[in-house]
């Protein structure tokens, strides 16, 4: 355990999504990135009797990654390039935009009444942030049984584990489940940064109780970290080498110049670039106004 080294706590934001009340855990003011992690939204646990609860219209992205990850519950991707999967607890869905891709999520017909889980974004690269956009969808991904739970590895590597979806640097994004009364000690890449979230139940870190509207965040240099539960947890664990390069984030968008967003806003207003998504029946969503770019 690497005890004197700092953990910095940063409080989420409740956002809207759509109908569905979301916990915004990055960005947050004071910190914008863990490696190449620019996104965390944690929506859930929620149950509901009918209707659609998930039901974003397309929308388009350039510049990143999406990936969805379940802790109950459905959620179907469609997209531009014809894609559609349905996203359910154990996979993840994972959607490279690249150039720029359009997407829906929603809640599918014949749903378990259930939506629990996350959605991040991965930044791309320079090098491959204008290539071209895919979709993977990954039904099973590699779970490590540890001393005192499990880790469930939805993104990179961990612990001898390696995700089978498609990233462009180096990163680890995990979910752990540790058992009621136990401690797991989660092995972390020295090179990286991370950061944890508590997803359910109770978690301490190394001694400090977690709480589900805090981004914990470590820095380089630890080998390790700490945690146990009383009555069992779910602890997020998202990480990766410091990404070197500066990035611009404006609405669904991740560049590193302004005229490249308002060269992707336009595009989508004018039904150029991205592509329809087919599969939705209603509206596509509109753009924000631009000059919400300023001062951002
Ligand atoms: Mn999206």
């Amino acid at each position: 355990m690497d005890g004197n080294l700092v953990v910095e706590a940063f409080a989420s934001t409740r956002v809207v999504l759509g109908h569905i009340p979301v916990t915004r855990a990055l960005p947050v003011r004071g910190r914008r990135m863990v490696g190449p992690w620019c996104f965390l939204d944690r929506f859930g646990p929620l149950t509901f009797a009918e209707g659609k609860p998930m039901d974003v219209a397309p929308h388009p992205h350039i510049g990143l990654q999406t990936v969805t990850w379940l802790l109950d519950g459905e959620i179907v991707h469609d997209d531009s390039l014809g894609c559609e999967a349905v996203a359910r607890p154990g996979g993840v869905n994972v959607m490279t935009a690249g150039q720029g891709i359009a997407h829906t999520e929603q809640t599918p017909d014949g749903n378990s009444h259930r939506l629990d889980g996350v959605q991040l974004w991965v930044a791309l690269p320079d090098a491959v942030r204008n290539g071209a956009s895919s979709f993977a969808a990954v039904g099973e991904v590699p779970v490590v049984e540890q001393a005192g739970g499990l880790a469930r590895v939805f993104a990179g590597a961990y612990g001898g584990a390696v995700s089978a979806a498609p990233h462009f640097s180096p990163l680890t994004g995990v979910d752990f489940e540790v058992h009621a009364g136990a401690g797991l000690e989660a092995g972390l890449e020295p090179g990286f940064e991370h950061a944890l979230v508590l997803l359910r139940g109770d978690a301490a870190l190394e001694g400090q109780e977690l709480s589900a509207e805090q981004l914990y965040y470590l820095g380089p240099g630890r080998a390790s970290v700490a945690l146990r539960s009383r009555g069992g947890g779910r602890v997020l664990l998202i990480g990766g080498a410091p990404f070197g390069e500066k990035i611009l984030m404006w609405w669904n968008f991740v560049a590193r110049r302004p005229e490249e967003i308002a060269a992707a806003r336009a595009d989508w207003e004018e039904r150029r670039r991205f592509g329809e998504v087919a599969a939705y029946r209603g509206e596509r969503l509109a753009a924000p106004e631009l000059a919400r770019l300023v001062g951002r």
